[in-house]
């Protein structure tokens, strides 16, 4: 399934092509959130055509709307949403954990792991959720109707969405946790995996499912904790998956999520490839890249267009907002370097004048440039990884390795 090209000689980068039943990913690769089976605002055709190859959606609000059955018998993601590419999907446990644990420590969603941090107030509240042995209880966002989440339903879920790459029912914890309570999660998660791994195993030649090829990733979990984190990759290593995820609280920092990977990848083999659930920044992609991971995904390039930024090489913090008053005539393209069809089309004072007048092309536009962004940055990272210049393009960017 996973083939290693090149690797580092000074870090544990690697380039390398993953394969599944709906072509290959050429790796380090950028997944972008798709999390209703759409990337906001831009259409299939259009993504393909900006040399995006990954797609992950989300099973917990796939299951909420429009539920995996209507999915299924479209054809799985793939037949319902007309986007043929390789695709995941994650296996809602950090929804549930965003409803419960996060919601109570007023941490959570993607942006924000890190409390303190992050673009928006986090608002504290009464769990959503109840978890116990047998799986997560919680009430629907959309209607309060009720559900249940075990790891077997959310394989036979995920079955039905019919993804290349699926994720098993995990206990996120927040950076708040103890280490006793993330110890008890993790030795859950560790049990769920187990099960999520025999029910996969069980449904492996069930007629029915629209995607026979799937390939179920192990989770790692631990939080911030050096030995639960190694405990963790080891035990989940040891269980065989097709591949690893890691997931969960990353820590209070940026330094804490680095120091998770260094203690985490190098107990995963070598052979499999490494996801890195939900990470955002250009920084961050050197950082996790030098630490071998292989796909990461992002929500950044719709995020920021939501919140009228755009991805510009020379800005601060890569970032060009575009409701500066400065931009009001500004002719140039967002960058003059990109060739994606808005950069070779339209104006920064165009872009900011739909921004500003809320169009919904203002939206499309700003995440075709987002997502041909990361493409083209990935393409970069990947040549700089099989020259062993990585660390030359990072600083190039302004970046390091962490
Ligand atoms: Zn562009």
């Amino acid at each position: 399934m996973f083939r290693e090209l090149a690797r580092s000689q000074h870090t544990a980068a690697r380039t390398g092509e993953l394969k599944t039943p709906h072509g290959i990913v050429r790796t380090p690769a950028f997944v972008a959130v798709a999390t209703r089976a759409s990337v906001k605002g831009v259409e299939p055709a259009a993504l393909r055509a900006l040399g995006l190859e990954m797609l992950i959606s989300n099973t917990y609000h796939l299951h909420l709307r429009p539920g995996e059955d209507v999915v299924s018998s479209l054809g799985g993601l793939h037949g319902f949403s007309g986007w043929r590419g390789p695709t995941m999907t994650d296996s809602g446990g950090f929804q549930v954990f965003s409803l419960g644990a996060g919601k109570e420590h007023g941490v959570g969603k993607v942006a924000s792991i890190f409390p303190g941090c992050g673009d928006a107030p986090r608002i504290r509240g009464a769990s959503l959720v109840k978890l116990s042995e047998h799986g997560a209880w919680f009430r629907s966002v959309v209607d309060g109707s009720e559900h249940t989440f075990t790891p077997e339903s959310v394989i036979v879920t995920q079955k039905k969405l019919g993804a290349d790459i699926i994720l098993p029912l995990d206990e996120c914890t927040s950076p708040l946790h103890d280490r006793a309570y993330t110890h008890s999660a993790m030795q859950r998660t560790h049990r769920w995996a187990r099960r999520a791994r025999e029910a996969f195993r069980l449904l492996a030649d069930a007629p029915g499912f629209p995607n026979p090829g799937q390939v179920l990733y192990g989770i790692v979990q631990g939080g911030a904790y050096e030995d639960l984190r190694r405990e963790s990759a080891r035990v989940i290593a040891d269980m065989d998956f097709g591949g690893f995820a890691i997931g969960g609280s990353l820590g209070r920092s940026k330094d804490d999520m680095w120091r998770v990977l260094d203690w985490t990848v190098p107990a995963l083999p070598a052979d499999k490839p490494r996801h890195l659930l939900g990470i955002g920044e250009v920084e961050d992609i050197f950082a996790a890249v030098a630490r071998g991971i292989d796909t990461f995904d992002c929500a950044a390039p719709t995020r920021m267009a939501r919140n009228g930024s755009v991805y510009l090489k020379d800005a601060p913090r890569h970032r060009l907002h575009l409701r500066n008053a400065a931009l009001r005539t500004d002719d140039r393209p967002i960058d003059p370097s990109c060739d994606c069809a808005t950069c070779t089309a339209h104006s920064r004072a165009y872009l900011q004048h739909l921004c500003r007048a809320g169009e919904l092309s203002y939206y499309r536009l700003a995440t075709i440039h987002n997502v041909r962004f990361l493409v083209r940055l990935l393409e970069d990272v990947r040549a700089a990884i099989a020259a062993d210049q990585l660390d030359a393009l990072a600083r190039e960017w302004g970046a390091s390795l962490g």
